[in-house]
Formats: C-alpha cells, structure tokens, sequence
C-alpha cells in the first residue's frame, strides 16, 4: 500500500484525497497511482538561492518489483530494484534520474552520517 505525503508539511494521509487536511497544500495524489511494486515520498525544498523554486519538492520512489506502467501514450516496463527520484515545482517534474540500489544506500548512509555528525536529529528545525 502506498502512501501519500503532503509536500508541504508532510502529513501522511490517504491516497484518495486532493488536499492535505492539515494545511490545505494541493496533493500530488496524480503521482501515487499504482500498484504495491513501489513506495513514494515526498520531501518539501527549501529555497536558498535566488535561482531556486518556490514550493519545490523531491519525489524518491522506490521500485521494489519490476512492473508495467500503462498509459495513454503507451506502457513502459520499470525495472526493480532501484530508486527513483524527480524533482517537482508545483505539479511539473523538471528532471528525473534513477539509482541502483547500491547507490542509493550509499547516499542515504553519506547523508545520514553528515548531518547527524553535526546535528543530532532532535536539534534539527522542523519544517512548517
Ligand atoms: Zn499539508
């Protein structure tokens, strides 16, 4: 089962609504359709230079099993076991690039180590 998270103050709520309950943010609920052969988060941008996007966000999905996405224009086969990530502004994503697996702990691990090296999760400010 999937799960939807609000861009903006990344409440969790059912896929089936079009506006977070919490701060009224539109919800990417379009993105989420599908089967339980992937997993998507979403996680809110901030803006820190001039060239940057207001209400930016990144989507990392993770693709568990290989699976068909049909579509107007066609179908496309996913293959699994790899991560997903597109970068959205608004309801556009402005580029996409995938990672095995491997690389995609790799980064997880690097971030995780970074940032807990100087702040300890509890001291890190809240979004929102
Ligand atoms: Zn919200």
């Amino acid at each position: 089962m999937e799960n939807l998270f609000c861009p903006m103050c990344r409440l969790r709520q059912p896929t089936e609504h079009a506006y977070c309950v919490s701060c009224g943010a539109t919800l990417p609920s379009h993105l989420v359709a599908g089967g339980p052969e992937k997993v998507a988060r979403f996680f809110a941008g901030i803006k820190v230079g001039t060239g940057d996007p207001e209400n930016g966000y990144l989507r990392v999905s993770c693709y568990r099993k290989e699976h068909r996405i049909e579509s107007q224009e066609g179908s496309v086969q996913m293959t699994g076991n790899h991560v997903r990530v597109s970068m959205w502004v608004e309801n556009e994503a402005r580029c996409v690039m995938s990672l095995p697996e491997s690389e995609a702990r790799e980064m997880a691990d690097f971030v995780l180590e970074q940032i807990s090296a100087t702040h300890p999760r509890s001291e890190l400010p809240q979004l929102g």
